[in-house]
């Protein structure tokens, strides 16, 4: 058996002594002779064996006909070089009584020692459980009673729900963790990790702390989405409608200055004793999975070969961009002239090659200030939003038509390719499909006349 194997094994027997078997000197036969401290419960804090012995032979409870088994979840184990070891773990005990079956669970966190090849433990300490009045039965020992009895005294039902959903949150990585009562319009509550977030004092107004706080918390960009999904009017719509979540993702601006993309979840509850509406807010960091889905949402919108946006994806950016735009923006469409023939006389990737480097002028003349797309084959597209004349675009195009001229093949004289250019202005009054039409005229004729030119629809 390994150290690791061993650990486990003497945590399982404990855990089986205690919940399972009823077996005393299985428990004690766990326990290192210097007991550093067992935490247990709401009974408090045992420091040695006899303790233990005293605990276990009062705390029992006599419901012989209850049957319990437990299973465990995330066994973490840490071996010191001195002798010593950590071993954390979630320990859940269910619990079966004439086919009635309760489930609970609660963390433990044990210290165990190396004595000759065993080890031993020395230190043990459990979160209080979550138990409700269902899963009472799920625990031999008294303390569930007397923590679930105390529990609802002291804060109400709700509140004890949301200390469970606060331990759930806390595991994970949540950066900051908040109640609020909505019907009061205050924070109750605050709990961070880290120093990401505000620290909100007891008593805060709610909805006056996320207006104040937005400009320096959330990203410009996204602090209307921000702002229509936690109001304290939304919220109110929110438990109108009867819904448990919300939530909401946005750009979170960091301290230093730094973006990370975060989620905040709001679950909505009433507190039975008050029926004042509340809510546990929670802010998670997802940068890194956001990123992820956000890189391959982008590669579903790239041509594979030239990085600009792929046909589907241009119409789309386009349309989007029309709505929002007032001015007279420019639809370009270029089309390389005889492509045919340089596949044919200089070979395929030749050919790709040249599509390459037309994207690549294409993005340094126009990507700062427009949308370029490939809309197939030998054919491009750029979307210039904002106000241009036929002079200055006649400027810029004339550039791209020079710059496309000298593109030269690995390293030899410039291949002199050409291309054609159709553009026609949009109007806020024409749809796509029509500007799309026009332009692909004005490229037309462009063919028509000798090519290599710049026609306007
Ligand atoms: P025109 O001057 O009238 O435009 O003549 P063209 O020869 O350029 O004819 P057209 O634009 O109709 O032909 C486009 C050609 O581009 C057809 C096809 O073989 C080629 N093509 C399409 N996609 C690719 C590609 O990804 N790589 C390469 N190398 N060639 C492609
Ligand atoms: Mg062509």
């Amino acid at each position: 058996m390994t150290d690791r194997e061993k650990i486990i094994q003497v945590f399982y027997d404990y855990e089986d002594g205690g919940l399972v078997s009823l077996d005393l000197n299985k428990i004690l036969n766990c326990l290192d002779e210097t007991l550093i401290g067992i935490g247990i419960g709401e009974q408090g804090f045992v420091t040695s064996k006899e303790d233990v012995r005293q605990v276990f032979t009062t705390g029992l409870k006599n419901n012989t006909d209850t049957k319990h088994s437990l299973s465990f979840e995330q066994i973490h184990v840490l071996i010191h070089e001195e002798g010593f070891a950590n071993l954390c773990a979630k320990v859940i005990v269910r619990a079966e009584k004439e086919n009635n079956v309760s489930i609970s669970q609660f963390l433990q966190s044990l210290t165990l020692v190396r004595r000759g090849k065993d080890w031993k433990i020395c230190a043990l300490h459990a979160s209080s459980p979550i138990v409700t009045e269902e899963s009472v039965e799920a625990y031999p020992l008294k303390f569930a009673e007397k923590t679930l009895q105390s529990l609802k005294e002291k804060i109400g039902e709700e509140a004890y729900l949301a200390e469970e959903q606060y331990r759930q949150a806390v595991l994970a990585d949540t950066v900051a963790f908040y109640i609020i009562n909505f019907s009061k319009d205050v924070f109750e509550k605050c709990q961070l990790n880290g120093d990401l977030c505000a620290f909100v004092e007891p008593q805060t107004p709610y909805e006056q702390f996320i207006c104040d706080k937005l400009p320096q918390y959330v990203a410009s960009e996204d602090r209307a989405h921000f702002l229509e999904t936690l109001s304290l009017a939304s919220i109110k719509a929110a438990f109108e409608a009867e819904k448990k979540e919300l939530s909401c993702e946005y750009r979170f601006l960091c301290p230093d200055s730094s973006v990370l993309w975060m989620v905040t979840t709001v679950r909505l509850i009433t507190d039975v004793v008050t029926g004042d509406k509340k809510g546990i807010m929670y802010v998670k960091d997802i940068d890194a999975g956001k990123r992820r889905e956000l890189e391959m949402i982008e590669k579903a919108d790239r041509d594979v070969m030239t990085g600009v946006l792929n046909k589907a994806a241009f119409i789309r950016s386009v349309t989007d961009s029309l709505l929002l735009s007032t001015g007279t923006p420019a639809f370009v469409m270029l089309d390389i002239d005889n492509f045919k023939s340089i596949n044919d006389t200089k070979g395929h990737p030749a050919g790709d090659l040249v599509l390459m480097a037309i994207a690549g002028i294409l993005k340094d003349i126009f990507a700062a200030d427009g949308i370029v797309g490939r809309l197939g084959g030998d054919e491009f597209a750029v979307f210039l939003p904002g106000t241009h004349t036929q002079d200055a675009l006649t400027a810029r195009l004339e550039q791209v038509l020079g710059q496309v001229k000298s593109i030269k093949q690995c390293n030899k004289a410039p291949s002199n390719v050409t291309c054609s250019i159709g553009v026609t202005f949009c109007d806020d009054k024409r749809s796509i499909e029509e500007i799309y039409k026009n332009a692909d005229d004005a490229l037309y004729r462009a063919k028509q006349n000798g090519k290599n030119q710049i026609t306007f629809f």
